[in-house]
């Protein structure tokens, strides 16, 4: 099998991680590969059965029934299936955010998920977003790139992102759930999320989007040629 590339894209929620990864993907070829939507489609389907993310033997009992497929449509998007139910759209809500956070935390679904993610880039050049891609699941990741941003901008960014569906939620708020999601992330004993010794850090708080990109088509170029 050919070698493929792979870049790694790590960092805490709202940083810039998904609409810089899919816009280079989409110039690259590459596939992108989210993988946030994978443990908010695993959320999203035990909250839909009534199960607590803290409730390990609930979390567990019913795993087992569930399967997750990745697809992409022709414009490249990546759509999560649920047991063969299209669930992209439905798990984009705050609470699903929140769900993610504390069910991304068992070791059971870790385990469960990186396998699947593996094997996308095994198949394909992929970029990658997540918070454990550079430190577990991709270790020898072509390129690996740490994205962080001042939580008030992340907040602020998340705030237009809602409010561009039409979606009104409180500044404040909906920085007390970036502060409180950064929190569990980074101290869970299992895959924190953490820059990987060999990732390069790039900070995004005072950039727009082109600066990004052309920050990070910087540090790939010195890897892969673009
Ligand atoms: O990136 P996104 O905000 O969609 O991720 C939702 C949650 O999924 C994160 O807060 C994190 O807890 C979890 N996650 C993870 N490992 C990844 C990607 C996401 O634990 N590689």
């Amino acid at each position: 099998m050919a070698k493929t590339y792979t870049i790694a894209i790590d960092g805490p929620a709202g940083a810039g991680k998904s609409t810089i990864a899919r816009a280079l993907a989409k110039e690259l070829g590459y596939y992108y590969v989210d993988t946030g939507a994978i443990y908010r489609t695993v959320a999203y389907f035990l909250d839909l059965l009534g199960i607590s993310p803290k409730d390990v033997d609930g979390v567990e009992r019913y795993l087992d029934e569930l399967t997750i497929q990745i697809e992409y449509d022709e414009t490249g998007k990546q759509h999560m299936l649920m047991n063969g139910m299209d669930v992209t759209d439905d798990i984009r809500t705050p609470d699903i955010s929140q769900k993610a956070s504390l069910v991304s935390a068992h070791a059971m679904v870790r385990h469960m998920l990186l396998d699947m993610q593996r094997a996308v880039a095994k198949k394909h050049n992929v970029i990658m977003d997540g918070r454990d891609i550079g430190t577990v699941v991709l270790p020898k990741a072509t390129v690996k790139i740490f994205l962080t941003a001042s939580a008030e901008v992340r907040a602020k960014r998340r705030m237009d992102e809602f409010a561009a569906k039409g979606q009104k939620v409180a500044f404040e708020q909906v920085l007390k759930d970036i502060q409180q999601r950064d929190h569990q992330d980074s101290t869970r004993p299992i895959a924190p999320l953490k820059q990987a010794k060999d990732a390069v850090l790039l900070d995004t708080s005072e950039l727009d989007i082109p600066g990004v990109i052309a920050a990070m088509k910087k540090i790939i170029g010195e890897k892969i040629p673009l």
